[in-house]
C-alpha cells in the first residue's frame, strides 16, 4: 500500500465536515467574513432553513478578481499578516471556510472593491462553473445553494428546516450582539425576522435582540483587572426567565459558549434570584490575545482561558458590584445559631373532615391584577422581599388568641413585609411564606383536578393575543390538546402569535402573557427530555406559580387563616414546588434559648 497526497477536493470535503456541519455553521463563517471586511450593513436572506439558499450581502472592503481566486483556495487568508496565529484579532484566520463550503454546495461570490469593478466566481461542489464581470455596489455578496445536495451522508444528519432556521437565527443574534456598530437584517422565506440598526449602544442592541423590556430592567457591568476588561448588560434580579437561554458571552468580539459562564452567573445571583429563575446577561470580555486560545475548536465557538479562575471571579464580582450599586444588596444572613433553631416541621396531613376545612374550590385566592409592566412571574418571593418597605399588620397584640387554638400551624397574628404570615400555635411561633405556600396548594389542587374530571376552564371575555417568536409558537401549537386538559385553550394565531381563549378557572385573573411565555420557555428547555407525565407535571407547576397569591399582596386575617387551614389538610404542603420550605416553626423552648433563658 502506498501513501499518496489526497487530492485537493477531498481535503476540502474533509475540512467541510468540521467547519460546515449545517446551514447555520456556513452562515456563521460567511457573516464573520463580512464583519472582518469592515462592513457597516449586513443583509442576510435564507430559504428553507438555509438548506435551499443562503445569501449574505455586505458593504465591506470587497475583493478584486485575483483575491477572489485566492480566497477560494484552501488556507489562503488575508488575515494572518505576520503568521502570529496566537495573536489573531479577526474572526477568521484559517482560510478554509470558503473552499470548504464550495466543496459541498453551489457557492457564488460577487464582489467589488471600492473604486474597482465587480466580479463573480461560481463554484459547484468544488468545480468552477462560471466566472466573469458582475454588477453590484461596492462590497460582497455570497450565495450558497443546495448545501450538501450531493453529500447525502451529511444531508441525513440535518434536522427539519425549522430547527435549521432556529440555529441560523441564533448565529445571527449572537453576531449582531457582538457588533452593535453594524446594522443586521435577516429574512427567512421572504419574511423579515430580525432587524437592528447600526450604531446602537450595547444595551440597546442586547435588549433589541433578547427582550425589549430589558431596556428598563438592566444594570451595566464594567470592571477592569490585570489587563482584562469585562463589560456588558445584565438583568435586574426582578427581571428573569424560566430558562437560561438568554445568556451570552463574548471574548474579544467572538461569541463563545463556555460552561464557566453558567457557574459564574449562579454565584453572582445566588442571594437575589431563585434557583429556578435565570437572568438575561450579555457579557463581553476583552483581553490581550495571549490570555486566551481561540484555536481549540474548528467552529471557533469554544475558547481556553489562560486563567479561568480569574475570569470566573471577574464575572462574579463585576455582576455583584453592578447589582449592589442598583440597590440589590445580598440579603443579610441572620446569626446561624439562631437560624438553626428555626426548623421546618412536617405536619402530617389530617384526613379531610377531621378539621375545619377552608373551602378551597369555592373561594380561590385571587392574585393581584397584574400591573402593566411587571408580569406576575417576576414577583419572585425572594426578590420582592427586598423591594417593599417593611411593614407588619394584623390583630392588635393585646387581643388574646382565639379559643381552641389546636391547629398545627396556629392562628394568624399578622403579616410581615407583605410576604410572610406570622401565626401563633399552641407550641410556638410559625412563619409562612405566603407565595410559596399558596403555589403548592394550587399545584396540589391542579393535580387532583387532573386525576378527576380535568381542570375547569374559564373563557376570557376577550381572547388575548400573545406575541412570541415563531419557534416558541411552533413548540406550543402541537401541545394545544394537552394544555386544554388544564383548562388552557390556545390556538395558533399567525406565524408569531398565540391566541388564548380560556384560562384555567382556578388561576383567577392571572397574567396571561407571562403564563404563555413561561410555558413556551418550559417546552424549550425540557420538552424532548421529559415523558408525558413529567411534562404535565411541569405544566401544572408553571400554572400554579401563575395562579398563586403573590408576595407583596396584603392579606386579610381571614385569608391568612384560610391559607393555614388548607395547608394543614394538603399533602406535601410543607415544601414549595421548588423544594424550599413553605413554613418554619420556632418552638417555645427555642424562643427561650434565643433569649438565653434556658
Ligand atoms: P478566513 O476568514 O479564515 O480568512 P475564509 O475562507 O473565510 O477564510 O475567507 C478567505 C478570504 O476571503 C478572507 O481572508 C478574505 O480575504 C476574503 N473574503 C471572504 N469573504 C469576504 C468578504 N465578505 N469581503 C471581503 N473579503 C472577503
Ligand atoms: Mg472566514
Amino acid at each position: 500500500m502506498s501513501i499518496r497526497r489526497l487530492p485537493e477536493h477531498l481535503v476540502n470535503r474533509i475540512a467541510a465536515g468540521e467547519v460546515v456541519e449545517r446551514p447555520a455553521s456556513a452562515l456563521k463563517e460567511i457573516v464573520e467574513n463580512s464583519v472582518d471586511a469592515g462592513a457597516t450593513r449586513i443583509a442576510i436572506r435564507i430559504a428553507n432553513g438555509g438548506l435551499d439558499r443562503i445569501e449574505v450581502s455586505d458593504d465591506g472592503c470587497g475583493m478584486d478578481p485575483a483575491d477572489m481566486a485566492l480566497a477560494l483556495e484552501r488556507h489562503a487568508t488575508s488575515k494572518l499578516p505576520d503568521d502570529a496565529i496566537e495573536q489573531v484579532a479577526t474572526l477568521g484566520f484559517r482560510g478554509e471556510a470558503l473552499p470548504s463550503i464550495a466543496s459541498v454546495a453551489r457557492l457564488s461570490i460577487d464582489s467589488r472593491p471600492r473604486g474597482g469593478e465587480g466580479w463573480n466566481r461560481t463554484i459547484d461542489n468544488g468545480v468552477i462553473v462560471d466566472e466573469g464581470p458582475a454588477a453590484l455596489p461596492p462590497g460582497t455578496r455570497v450565495t450558497v445553494e443546495q448545501l450538501f445536495a450531493r453529500v447525502p451522508a451529511r444531508r441525513k444528519f440535518l434536522r427539519s428546516p425549522k430547527s435549521e432556521y432556529a440555529a441560523c437565527l441564533d448565529v445571527i443574534r449572537r453576531l449582531a450582539m457582538a457588533h452593535p456598530g453594524i446594522a443586521f437584517s435577516l429574512e427567512h422565506d421572504g419574511r423579515r425576522s430580525l432587524s437592528v440598526q447600526g450604531n446602537e449602544a450595547r444595551e440597546e442592541r442586547v435588549a433589541a435582540l433578547t427582550d425589549r423590556a430589558l431596556a428598563d430592567n438592566h444594570v451595566i457591568v464594567s470592571l477592569e483587572r490585570e489587563g482584562v476588561r469585562l463589560s456588558g448588560v445584565a438583568s435586574l434580579p426582578t427581571y428573569h426567565r424560566g430558562v437560561g437561554d438568554h445568556q451570552f458571552l463574548f471574548v474579544n468580539g467572538r461569541p463563545v459558549r463556555d460552561r464557566l459562564l453558567i457557574g459564574a452567573l449562579r454565584g453572582a445571583y445566588a442571594d437575589v434570584l431563585a434557583r429556578d429563575r435565570h437572568p438575561i446577561v450579555a457579557l463581553f470580555l476583552d483581553m490581550p490575545p495571549l490570555e486566551v486560545d481561540v484555536n481549540v475548536h474548528p467552529a471557533k465557538t469554544e475558547v481556553r482561558f489562560r486563567d479561568p479562575a480569574m475570569i470566573r471571579g471577574m464575572i462574579v464580582s463585576g455582576l455583584r458590584r453592578a447589582l449592589d450599586e442598583a440597590g440589590f444588596r445580598s440579603v443579610q444572613r441572620a446569626d446561624p445559631a439562631a437560624l438553626g433553631a428555626w426548623r421546618a416541621e412536617p405536619v402530617s396531613p389530617t384526613p379531610i373532615g377531621a378539621m375545619p376545612i377552608f373551602e378551597a374550590a369555592a373561594v380561590p385566592y385571587q392574585p393581584m391584577a397584574p400591573s402593566s409592566h411587571v408580569p406576575s412571574y417576576m414577583s419572585d418571593r425572594r426578590t420582592s422581599f427586598l423591594t417593599p418597605p417593611p411593614q407588619a399588620r394584623g390583630e392588635p397584640a393585646a387581643a388574646p388568641p382565639p379559643e381552641g387554638n389546636s391547629f398545627p400551624l396556629g392562628v394568624a397574628r399578622g403579616q410581615v413585609a407583605r410576604t410572610y404570615i406570622v401565626a401563633e400555635a399552641e407550641d410556638g411561633l410559625v412563619i409562612v411564606d405566603q407565595h410559596a405556600a399558596h403555589e403548592r396548594l394550587t399545584l396540589e389542587r391542579m393535580r387532583r383536578a387532573m386525576e378527576g374530571q380535568g381542570v375547569q376552564s374559564q373563557a376570557l371575555l376577550l381572547p388575548e393575543v400573545v406575541e412570541l417568536d415563531e419557534v416558541a409558537c411552533d413548540r406550543l401549537e402541537p401541545r394545544a390538546a394537552e394544555l386544554k386538559e388544564f383548562g388552557l385553550d390556545i390556538e395558533r394565531f399567525g406565524p408569531s402569535a398565540i391566541l388564548v381563549r380560556a384560562m384555567p378557572a382556578m388561576l383567577g385573573q392571572s397574567d396571561v402573557q407571562g403564563l404563555i411565555a413561561d410555558l413556551a420557555d418550559d417546552l424549550a428547555a425540557y420538552d424532548s427530555a421529559l415523558s408525558l407525565k413529567e411534562r404535565l407535571d411541569l405544566v401544572a407547576a408553571t400554572m400554579a406559580c401563575h395562579g398563586s397569591v403573590r408576595a407583596g399582596r396584603v392579606l386579610s386575617v381571614a385569608e391568612m387563616n384560610a391559607l393555614l387551614r388548607e395547608m394543614e389538610v394538603t399533602p406535601r404542603s410543607g415544601q414549595c414546588n421548588h423544594g424550599r420550605p413553605t413554613w418554619v416553626k420556632l418552638g417555645h423552648g427555642d424562643i427561650e434559648k434565643l433569649f438565653g433563658r434556658k
